[in-house]
C-alpha cells in the first residue's frame, strides 16, 4: 500500500505530535551517516529524516545516497536542529531503489549549469529550480482554465493535424504517410497528395485561431489551450518549434476589449501564481539575482523578480501605436549612436531589440503596441480607415519582447476577400472560414499567448528551453 504516505509539503505544514508517518521520496542527501535530506517534489523544501546512530546496518546506510528512494516509517516531531520545524524519527526505512553514486549524472553538490541540465533533461526535475519551474507551470495552467471558466468561456479543442495555414506563410511541420522514397507525382512532377492519408497536404497547427473564431461566432467566446508547431529554423532563447499557446476568440468584441482581456488575464496569471507558489518564486528570485551577480552592472535588471511582477499587478500597461513606437525610437538615444542592429523606419517589423527598447528603457513596463502597417501582419486582421494599418495590438514585456499577439478580426466579408486576394491565400479553399462572414457575421477579436513566454516572464528564466518539459528545437528531440 502506497497511499499512506503523506506527500513532503503536507508534513512540513503539519504540527508535530509524535504521531507515526509514512513518507516516501528520493535522497537529496545524507549526513553524518543520521541526516537524510528527503524530497518527493511537493516542494523545495527537503524533510529531514533522522536515521538513529548504530540503529541500522552498515549495508543499508551505504545504499542511501543522492538519488536513491526510500519510503520511511517513523514520527513526526519537533525538530532539535536548525532550519526546520519538523522531523521524523525513523523506525523503519527501505531502499526502493538504490542510485550509483559513480554513475549518477546529477551531482548536487557543483551546482550544475542550465546547460548541462538541458542534456540531462530527464533527469533535471530532480533539481531544486527545475521543481520550482514545473509546479509554478502547473498552476499557471490552472489559473488559465480558472480565469476563462469563471469569464464564461469554452475550451475549445482545435486540431492539432490541419490543412489550413492560419498565417499565410510558412514554417509548418508536414504530416503525411507517403513513402519518401517512391512519392507519388503528378504529371507536371509535384507531389500528389491526393494519394496521401487524408487525400490532401497537412500540417501540424501553428495556430488554433481560425477554428477558434468558427467557435466564437456561435458561442460567443471560447479558448484554446493546445500545443502550437513552428518549423522556423530561428535557434533563438525565445522560440521553440514545438510550443503551446493560449488563443481566446470573442464574438462582439474590439481591439480595445481585446487589450483590456489580454492585460487582466496576465495579471491574473501573475496574481494566482503569488498567492498559491510564493515559495517557488521566492527561490526563484534568488536564483535569478545570483545569476545577475555574474552580469555586468549594466545589464542589470532594476527590479528583483518578485517586485517586477507586483509592478505589473499594480501598473496599466502603457498603449501606444505602432507609429509612435517608430517616432520614439527614431528619436532614441539608442538610434542616433546606431546602436540597433536593425533598420528604423515605418513599415518595418519590430525587431526584439526595438521591443525591448521601449519596454525596458523607454518605458520601464509592458506596452501595447496598436495599429501596425497591414503588409506585416496577418490577412485576417481587421483594416483600419487609413488603409495602411490594421487593428492589431502585441503585448511587450520586459525582458522578452513579444508576449501576446492579437487583433480585431476582419468582419466585412467584401474587405476580407479583397485583402485574401492581394495576399494571395487561397480563397476557395477557405470557404469554411468566410462562411463566417456570409451569414451573421460580427465584430470579433482575440489574441494568442505564447505560454512558454509567459512562463519565462513569471519564473524570471531567461532561455525557453528551460520552462518547457522537452524542448523542440531545430536539431533537438531528445527525450
Ligand atoms: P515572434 O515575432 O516572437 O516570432 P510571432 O509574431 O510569430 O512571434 P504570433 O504568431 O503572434 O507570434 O504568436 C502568438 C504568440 O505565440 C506570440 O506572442 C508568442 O508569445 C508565442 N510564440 C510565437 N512563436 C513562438 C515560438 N516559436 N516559440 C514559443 N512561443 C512562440
Ligand atoms: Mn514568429
Amino acid at each position: 500500500m502506497f497511499n499512506t504516505r503523506v506527500k513532503v509539503a503536507a508534513l512540513l505544514a503539519t504540527t508535530p505530535d509524535n504521531q507515526e508517518v509514512t513518507v516516501m521520496g528520493w535522497v537529496r542527501s545524507f549526513r553524518n551517516n543520521q541526516f537524510i535530506a528527503l524530497n518527493d517534489g511537493s516542494t523545495n523544501n527537503n524533510l529531514q529524516v533522522v536515521a538513529e546512530l548504530g540503529a541500522y546496518d552498515e549495508d543499508l546506510l551505504k545504499k542511501i545516497t543522492p538519488g536513491a528512494s526510500l519510503k520511511v516509517t517513523g514520527r513526526l516531531i519537533a525538530s532539535l536542529g536548525k532550519g526546520q520545524a519538523v522531523e521524523v524519527k525513523a523506525a523503519t526505512i527501505e531502499i526502493l531503489g538504490e542510485c550509483n553514486p559513480d554513475t549518477y549524472p546529477l551531482q548536487l553538490k557543483n551546482r550544475p549549469s542550465l546547460e548541462y541540465l538541458r542534456e540531462i533533461a530527464h533527469l533535471r526535475f530532480r533539481t531544486n529550480t527545475f521543481g520550482a519551474i514545473f509546479r509554478v507551470r502547473h498552476a499557471l495552467a490552472f489559473a488559465t482554465h480558472q480565469f476563462f471558466n469563471e469569464k464564461g468561456f469554452l475550451y475549445l479543442h482545435t486540431p492539432i493535424i490541419t490543412a489550413s495555414d492560419a498565417e499565410g506563410a510558412g514554417e509548418m511541420f508536414r504530416v503525411s504517410t507517403l513513402p519518401f522514397d517512391h512519392t507519388p507525382r503528378k504529371e507536371d512532377g509535384t507531389i500528389d497528395f491526393s494519394e496521401d492519408f487524408f487525400g490532401r497536404a497537412s500540417n501540424l497547427t501553428v495556430s488554433g485561431q481560425l477554428e477558434g473564431e468558427l467557435g466564437a461566432t456561435a458561442l460567443s467566446e471560447i479558448y484554446t489551450f493546445g500545443p502550437t508547431f513552428r518549423a522556423e529554423n530561428s535557434n533563438t532563447a525565445r522560440h521553440l518549434a514545438e510550443f503551446w499557446m493560449i488563443e481566446p476568440e470573442m464574438a462582439f468584441c474590439d481591439l480595445e476589449d481585446n487589450m483590456n482581456l489580454a492585460e487582466a488575464f496576465i495579471r491574473y496569471l501573475i496574481q494566482y501564481v503569488m498567492d498559491h507558489n510564493r515559495e517557488d518564486l521566492e527561490f526563484l528570485a534568488q536564483r535569478l539575482a545570483e545569476e545577475e551577480k555574474q552580469r555586468p552592472q549594466a545589464e542589470r535588471s532594476e527590479l528583483g523578480l518578485i517586485e517586477k511582477l507586483e509592478f505589473v499587478l499594480t501598473n496599466q500597461f502603457q498603449r501606444i501605436t505602432y507609429t509612435q513606437a517608430i517616432d520614439i525610437l527614431l528619436e532614441s538615444p539608442a538610434y542616433k549612436k546606431k546602436k540597433f542592429q536593425y533598420e528604423v523606419k515605418w513599415g518595418i517589423d519590430l525587431q526584439s531589440e526595438h521591443e525591448r527598447y521601449l519596454v525596458e528603457k523607454h518605458f520601464k513596463k509592458p506596452v501595447i503596441v496598436t495599429g501596425y502597417p497591414k503588409d506585416i501582419k496577418a490577412f485576417y486582421m481587421r483594416q483600419n480607415d487609413d488603409g495602411k494599418t490594421v487593428a492589431a495590438m502585441d503585448i511587450l514585456v520586459p525582458g522578452i519582447g513579444e508576449i501576446v499577439g492579437g487583433s480585431q478580426r476582419e468582419e466585412r466579408l467584401d474587405r476580407l476577400q479583397a485583402r485574401m486576394q492581394e495576399m494571395h491565400i487561397p480563397v476557395e479553399e477557405m470557404w469554411w472560414y468566410l462562411d463566417t462572414r456570409r451569414f451573421g457575421t460580427v465584430p470579433h477579436a482575440g489574441f494568442g499567448l505564447g505560454f512558454e513566454r509567459m512562463m519565462l516572464f513569471v519564473t524570471g528564466m531567461t532561455n525557453i528551453r528551460d520552462v518547457i518539459a522537452f524542448p523542440r528545437t531545430p536539431k533537438s528531440a531528445e527525450f
